[in-house]
């Protein structure tokens, strides 16, 4: 005792204990979006769950702030925190193990989106998470997670069992349905306020083979294409999932490059029921119905392939800045809106998605999860992106004019894992509705002093 927070804390892990003056430091305090630059005081790469209760004994005894990493893909960079302590669980909490028989997958902490596909994949299995493999299970998971499975299966949270969590004084809890039960509510949704988790265990599904299917329409038409697409998927099957976007077109295939560069406006398809050639043919012959098609194209392709899709053309690195909203309807005016933001778009990367959060997500009640907008059919989010740092202030304008414009047109709250960096609590708040006075009880009552609160933070209700 007595020593700097690195010695200190080397002596306790067993996992790697980074400083400032230890040559891996840059490597460990960059993340996914390099718009954020942060240098916590120690970086502790915990080996196992005995290194994460250590550590965060330690951040309150010494008074340090706490951060905690997961996959490291947070917008606002939560994860990592001038003079903190970053608990990281990317090195010794990124395993998975599958249990074919129950279909079920025990998921360490610090694992990625592809962890669990690649594992789960390996018994034609799979569980709804996001659509890039490098995305963190941890946060995503915490905030919701909806993904290319999510009209078939629901969001994440509606598929996780159980989940074993350090608590902010260092011991541990196993939170599901029979244990903690306002914990495992509260951790389905609610973020990373309540604990570490350490390893979450969901249920799988027989997927393993998906139809992936891409339709790609000029910018003229992105009237007739929204005012098709809103009537047209809500009613579609559940096996079938579609995120709309807004995009400049990759210069590479499958793309002809007679499109390479061109603004557009198109649908990314994922269909768990129509996995060959002649089905996926029948189940995408709509799309001709609202404008001709400047490109489609359909293919069965394993489940992790589809996952994997966008990992090499937007990697780790580049300038992040989002915002979102939950949306019932598609309006005349928020067509309008993405029309005028698609023909200004700042970056050949930035884009706007919608999600579909309906169909299998909207089973679960309002109440069921931390989760308060089952009644959405959309998360939207807008993202500015760019290889360049001199982009950062026209992305983060542009990002929030469009923002100010189709606000009016949503629901009020968006989805807690595309809140952006410098928006303040009440979007956390508008978040959660009418569940946050619940989650504020359930924040007094496992982190009555607010030690997790480099989050979309929940503050304890007050005694
Ligand atoms: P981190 O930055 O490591 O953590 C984010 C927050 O979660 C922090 O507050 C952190 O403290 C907390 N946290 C992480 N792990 C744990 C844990 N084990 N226990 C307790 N707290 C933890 N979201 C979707 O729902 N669907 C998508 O398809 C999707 N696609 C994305 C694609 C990209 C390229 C990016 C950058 C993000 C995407 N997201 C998506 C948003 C994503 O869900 C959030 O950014 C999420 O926070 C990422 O989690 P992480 O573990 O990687 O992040």
């Amino acid at each position: 005792m007595g020593g700097t927070a690195v010695e200190t804390l080397r002596e306790r892990l067993r996992g790697d204990v980074i400083g400032p003056e230890d040559p891996g430091y840059d490597g460990a305090r960059t993340i996914y979006n390099a718009m954020i630059d942060r240098r916590p005081a120690v970086v502790a790469r915990c080996a196992d769950v005995t290194d994460v209760r250590t550590a965060v004994r330690y951040a309150r005894d010494a008074g340090m702030d706490l951060a905690v990493r997961g996959g490291g893909h947070s917008g606002g960079g939560l994860c990592v925190v001038d003079d903190a302590l970053v608990v990281d669980l990317s090195a010794g909490l990124r395993w998975v193990r599958v249990d074919p028989e129950s279909r079920t997958a025990l998921v360490g902490g610090g694992s990625r989106l592809g962890d669990l596909d690649h594992e789960a994949h390996g018994y034609g299995l799979a569980t709804p998470a996001g659509v890039m493999s490098t995305t963190g299970v941890g946060g995503l998971t915490l905030g919701g997670g909806h993904g290319h499975l999510t009209r078939a299966y629901g969001l994440t949270i509606d598929n996780l069992i159980g989940a074993d969590v350090v608590l902010a004084d260092g011991t541990t809890v196993t939170a599901s349905a029979d244990e903690h039960p306002d914990l495992f509510w509260a951790l389905r949704g609610g973020g990373g306020n309540f604990g570490i988790v350490t390893a979450f265990r969901f249920a799988l599904h027989p997927v393993d083979t998906v139809g992936l299917a891409v339709t790609l329409w000029e910018p003229e038409h992105i009237g007739a294409v929204l005012r098709w697409y809103r009537e047209f998927l809500p009613a579609a099957g559940e096996d079938l999932n579609g995120f709309f976007a807004t995009l400049v077109v990759a210069p590479g295939p499958p793309f002809p490059e007679e499109i390479h560069g061109k603004r557009m406006c198109g649908v990314v398809w994922c269909s768990t029921g129509a996995t060959d050639e002649e089905s996926l043919a029948k189940t995408f012959a709509p799309v001709a119905e609202p404008a001709p098609p400047a490109f489609h194209f359909a293919t069965p392709i394993p489940y992790p392939g589809i996952q994997t899709l966008f990992d090499e053309l937007i990697p780790k690195g580049l300038q992040w800045y989002w915002r979102g909203d939950f949306f019932d309807r598609v309006t005349d005016g928020a067509i309008d809106v993405h029309g005028t933001f698609l023909d200004n778009i700042p970056s050949d990367l930035t884009t706007m998605h919608l999600y579909p959060v309906d169909g299998a997500a909207h089973r679960p009640g309002p109440m069921d999860t931390a989760w308060a907008y089952r009644d959405a059919v959309w998360s939207g989010v807008i993202a500015g992106i760019s290889r360049d740092p001199a982009d950062a202030d026209a992305l983060r304008s542009w990002v929030v004019d469009y923002w100010d414009a189709i606000h009016p047109h949503s629901m009020g709250g968006g989805y807690v894992n595309f809140i952006g960096q410098d928006e303040g609590g009440d979007r956390v708040r508008s978040t959660y509705r009418g569940h946050y006075d619940r989650l504020a009880e359930v924040k007094r009552t496992y982190d009555p002093d607010n030690v997790f609160h480099h989050n979309q933070n929940i503050r304890p209700a007050s005694a």
